[in-house]
């Protein structure tokens, strides 16, 4: 096990697991709650964290986090029609309301 990166959020952590797994890299998030207490977090509070599972698949792993770093936030999310939601590129159904969502090129 070996510490890939940490992510400034859970959704940024979910589609970066999402990547590690289509590459077929075994990964794990840790710190996945630590964000649950709106409103009273620490300032020094944990932020999510992605590990692969295999160390040599680390250098990998690397690659595809700093391809994805270099993505611009506003080309990795889509906004639900329905509700305004705001959903990572990835998913095809909103995750708050369950419309389905269309790509946008
Ligand atoms: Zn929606």
């Amino acid at each position: 096990m070996r510490r890939l990166c940490s992510a400034a959020d859970l959704m940024e952590a979910r589609l970066l697991l999402d990547l590690l797994e289509h590459a077929y890299i075994p990964a794990r998030l840790f710190n996945e709650h630590a964000q649950g207490g709106v409103g009273d977090i620490p300032f020094t509070h944990a932020y999510p964290e992605v590990w692969v599972v295999n160390d040599g698949d680390f250098g990998r792993g690397l690659a595809l986090v700093r391809a994805f770093e270099r993505t611009p936030s506003d080309a990795r999310v889509v906004f639900c029609r329905a509700c305004g939601e705001e959903n990572p590129r990835n998913f095809q159904l909103c995750w708050h309301c369950g419309a389905g969502l269309e790509s946008i090129p």
